[in-house]
């Protein structure tokens, strides 16, 4: 067997799972179809919440796992999880309605007993303006202050993590998509997975891998895997904008919609900010995902109605991620709401073997998502649970040690360097790799740089003028996507 564990997806939870799985001294195997994050874990608010899905849930028990978990993940990837103060504004929600409000919040604070952010504070409405100058005058009556964490660079997050996969020994094969899961025949009706086809998307390389076992966290994409696996599900498509920065202390602001029991949340990114979301069912092609005119105006409208000057009219994007909503049934953390789905088809006599399949919705819970899944693993793999024991709650993720792209003046040298470290270290395969999840910034702020990229691309990869611009008209079809409700 060539590999104890293949994992299909690179997004947040199959990184984790590689990661913790190569710690523990199993041999791994990570294929991604395109690159580390980026399907739904680059296209969300970059929040990690604790506290805050009290509101959402009033699920005490996963509170505290949240709390826990974002505390991990502040102390072992400092260089990318920072403190963020959210505010969340009252506006004439009833006596009832901020009484629940400000319990849960307390609550919130007492289960967060030993957390190293601050706990929260009442607000009145011109301390609360003062915070965030652009919010509705008009029936403010007071807002909370409450301390989360955000990961502005979460494509970062998923690749270091990887990364860190592959210091422990990991394969990381990335633009390779899984075409099927191999079947063995075995007796009495059973059948079990012993390995993976790929394609390389680049090169056109197809490959046999063997294993003893196939964890699938495919995402949205998770039910094309197999026709063993569950019919498609309902997709949902969550529709978010970026836009200009928001004035005042960098705050990110909640709005709880009762109606919807669903939070509106406006993050800042780097200079710029993130505001999400709205879901509709979505039928259609998983890879052209866009958001519509429509939807970007539906959205527009419910900003503006608590951000009045906002100049939220003309977004610079619009980004569409797919999700499969958990199923009832599944596992969580509590009780109220499912965060994480983790099956296995061959456990209490199941007649399919050799795989396990995951799904989550909270990247607050992917550590431990991930180490409840190795463990089982383990179990399935006849290994010992203990040697050497899992590592991830207490194990720093290195910081990058190559050159950083954050200055606020990037000359084309130093473009250039960040390109060879990123060929060279990063598994930096195509110019989206770059530029949209190795260098961040340079997609919001400085689009003209990427003719820059392009050239030291071509150098270190040995591109033709053809394969020059195939990358190009790919980079172009996806930010046209993020264009696409200007006109659709
Ligand atoms: C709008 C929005 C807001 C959110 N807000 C929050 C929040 O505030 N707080 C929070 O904690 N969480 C939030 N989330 C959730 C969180 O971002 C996601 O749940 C999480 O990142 C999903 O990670 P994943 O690894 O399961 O899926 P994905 O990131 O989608 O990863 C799946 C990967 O599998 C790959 N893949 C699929 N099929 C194959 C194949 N056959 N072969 C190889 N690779 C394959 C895909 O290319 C993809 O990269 C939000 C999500 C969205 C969309």
């Amino acid at each position: 067997m060539a590999y104890d564990i293949v994992v299909i997806g690179g997004g947040l939870f199959g990184a984790g799972i590689a990661r913790d799985a190569a710690g523990r001294g199993l041999s791994v195997c990570l294929f991604e179809q395109e690159d580390f994050g980026a399907g739904a874990t680059s296209r969300g608010s970059r929040l990690v919440t604790g506290g805050l899905n009290a509101l959402e849930t009033l699920d005490f028990t996963r509170v505290r796992e949240d709390i826990r978990e974002r505390e991990i993940l502040r102390r072992t990837a400092p260089h990318l999880v920072q403190p963020q103060p959210c505010l969340i504004p009252f506006y004439g929600q009833g006596v009832l309605a901020q009484t629940r409000l400000r319990a849960g919040l307390a609550l919130t604070d007492a289960l967060g007993f030993d957390q190293s952010l601050p706990v929260h504070q009442a607000l009145s409405a011109s301390e609360a303006r003062a915070r965030a100058p652009g919010l509705r005058a008009e029936g403010l009556t007071g807002a909370a202050l409450v301390w989360e964490a955000a990961v502005p660079r979460i494509e970062r997050l998923a690749l270091e993590i990887a990364l860190d996969a592959r210091r422990h020994g990991a394969q990381l094969r990335t633009h390779t998509r899984v075409e099927m899961l191999c079947w063995e025949r075995e007796p009495r009706g059973r059948a079990r997975v012993v390995g993976v086809r790929w394609q390389d998307r680049l090169t056109g390389e197809e490959g046999r891998t063997e294993t003893g076992l196939v964890v699938a966290a495919a995402g949205a994409w998770q039910s094309g895997l197999d026709a063993s696996l569950e019919g498609r599900p309902r997709l949902v498509k969550s529709v978010s904008l970026v836009g200009p920065p928001l004035p005042g202390r960098g705050d990110a602001l909640v709005f709880p919609r009762e109606e919807e029991g669903r939070l509106l949340v406006v993050t800042p990114w780097p200079q710029a900010s993130w505001v999400g979301s709205i879901e509709t069912d979505f039928v259609g092609d998983l890879d052209t995902a866009h958001a519509t005119g429509k939807e970007v105006a539906a959205l527009v409208r419910l900003v503006r109605d608590f951000l009045p000057d906002a100049a939220w009219d003309d977004p610079a994007l619009a980004l569409a991620a797919v999700r499969a909503p958990l199923p009832p049934h599944a596992v969580s953390f509590g009780v109220a709401a499912p965060t994480y789905d983790i099956r296995d088809p061959g456990a209490n006599g199941g007649v399919q073997d050799g795989l396990v399949t995951v799904s989550g919705s909270r990247v607050t819970g992917v550590r431990a998502v991930s180490e409840e899944v190795v463990d089982l693993a383990c179990r399935k793999l006849g290994r010992a649970l203990s040697t050497p024991p899992c590592r991830t709650a207490s194990a720093p993720l290195p910081a990058p040690a190559g050159p950083t792209l954050d200055a606020p003046v990037l000359d084309d040298a130093a473009l250039r360097a960040a390109v060879e470290w990123a060929v060279a270290e990063e598994e930096c395969r195509t110019l989206r790799d770059f530029l949209e999840r190795r260098a961040l910034p340079v997609r919001i702020v400085d689009r003209g740089r990427s003719a820059i990229v392009v050239e030291a691309m071509a150098d270190l990869l040995g591109w033709d003028s053809d394969r020059r611009a195939r990358e190009v008209k790919a980079y172009e079809a996806d930010q046209a996507l993020t264009q696409a409700f200007r006109v659709l």
